[in-house]
């Protein structure tokens, strides 16, 4: 012991979680002239060889996309690398049902784009570096949070305290402080893994992203701008342990039959690593001087690839609440912003879940009149302007109600 007194150090806002949510929320509030901590267990990376590429990738709509951009972390991922897919193709293994939606029925050049995870964080980061409101502080495990009449404060691993007026946790689906503000999950195992690996294959992605949905789960093909592809194939826990303990030959054996033959030869393989997979949400996303956001709040199957962009327009629906009520010189302690953010986000993201849920249990179906169903009910919507459209719409995040950095405007 040295005898020296710990100072505690103030913020209005603490964000804890520096992955891409986290960092995004932090980004707009010090964009937004709120002085924000951003904590993260890890310091992250900001440089690293071009290959191999990080098989930790997400598809990201048009609104995550306007989001990043109204940030000013969208140059610095195009400089990391992102990747335009401009088709979609899902197709039923059992069944003959297909859907295609094309950016050529949209007013957009592209569907999405598809972005390694760290070069989003990255990205974000190098923003936050430049903005005077905001003070990244990583490697720093919040280990304790106490609320008392000033604030809230958090206990780092080091001994060190922090206080804001408001503590926001982007720590992910495991997150520590919402069990610390007695905040309940409601969820459970999909018994379910997601085994995500780089590939090299015969025939070109077409800048498409492809998706077969077979009787363990699907299998998406999603576009890289090297050529190669990122795949996320649910497989029973069991199967993917078994196909992470293949030698690479085998493996590509079995993926290249999986695949269906879409994409020719798998030629080549890169590390792979399973994800175990949850349906999870908050009860609530608020507590005294508390919210949630991201995984945090709700993590959902991955088979639409919506986990991030929901977490993304929390960040955004957040930062705006919070910006607005330092306008309108309100406390942030407020509870009734806090609570329009829950109202706004909370719905949203439960419908989204729940679309997912369903999803993964229609396609699990294996008798043979569902599947005939199944596939009718696929052929039908791909044959129908209209509700494509509409589905088009939705998975590209364009929604009534968005945030303002998700339509392109500044909150601040
Ligand atoms: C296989 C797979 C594929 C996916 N594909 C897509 C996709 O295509 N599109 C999409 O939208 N979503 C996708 N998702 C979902 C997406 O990956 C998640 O929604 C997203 O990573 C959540 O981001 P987050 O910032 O909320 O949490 P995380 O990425 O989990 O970040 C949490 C951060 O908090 C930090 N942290 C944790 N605890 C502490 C602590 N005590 N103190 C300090 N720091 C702490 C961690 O170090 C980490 O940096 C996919 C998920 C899986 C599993």
């Amino acid at each position: 012991m040295t005898g020296e007194k710990i100072m505690t150090e103030r913020y209005e806002v603490i964000v804890c979680g520096g992955g891409m949510v986290g960092a995004a929320t932090a980004c707009a509030l010090a964009h937004g002239g709120i002085k924000v901590a951003l904590l993260d267990r890890f310091n992250p990376a900001r440089q690293w060889p071009q290959e191999p590429i990080d098989n930790r990738v997400s598809a990201l709509t048009k609104a995550s996309q306007n989001i990043l951009e109204t940030l000013g972390a969208w140059p610095g991922m195009v400089q990391r690398g992102v990747c335009a897919y401009r088709d979609m193709r899902v197709w039923d293994a059992r069944g003959d049902g297909e859907l295609h939606f094309d950016c050529a029925d949209t007013a957009f050049s592209e569907l999405g784009h598809l972005v390694e995870n760290r070069v989003t964080v990255a990205a974000l980061w190098d923003v936050l570096d430049t903005l005077s409101f905001a003070h990244c502080i990583s490697p720093a495990k919040v280990v304790d949070m106490q609320l008392n009449e000033t604030g809230r404060q958090l206990v780092l691993e080091d001994g060190r305290i922090l206080e804001a007026d408001l503590i926001i946790a982007a720590d992910g689906r495991d997150s520590a402080l919402r069990t610390m503000a007695g905040i309940s999950v409601t969820g459970w195992d999909y018994h379910q893994d997601g085994l995500v690996a780089t590939v090299s294959t015969e025939l070109s992605h077409q800048s498409t992203a492809w998706q077969r949905f077979l009787e363990e789960g699907p299998l998406a093909f999603l576009p890289l701008n090297n050529g190669q592809s990122s795949i996320v194939w649910t497989l029973s826990s069991a199967t993917a342990k078994n196909h992470l303990a293949l030698a690479d030959k085998e493996f590509l054996l079995v993926l290249e039959q999986a695949s269906g033959g879409i994409l020719g030869k798998m030629l080549e393989v890169g590390p792979r690593a399973a994800v175990p997979l949850r349906f999870q949400y908050a009860n609530n996303y608020i507590a005294e001087r508390f919210a949630v956001c991201g995984d945090a709040a709700h993590a959902m199957h991955p088979l639409a690839g919506q986990g991030v962009n929901a977490g993304l327009l929390d960040a955004a629906a957040l930062a705006e609440l919070v910006i607005q009520t330092k306008q309108e010189n309100r406390p942030l302690a407020s509870t009734r912003f806090l609570r329009r953010y829950e109202r706004w986000r909370k719905g949203d993201n439960l419908m989204m879940m729940a679309s997912m849920d369903v999803l993964n249990k229609t396609y699990a179906m294996t008798t043979q009149p569902l599947v005939s169903l199944r596939s009718a009910g696929m052929n039908w919507v791909n044959h129908s302007a209209l509700i494509k459209a509409h589905f088009n719409h939705y998975a590209m995040g364009l929604r009534d109600d968005l945030p303002k950095l998700a339509k392109k405007q500044i909150c601040w």
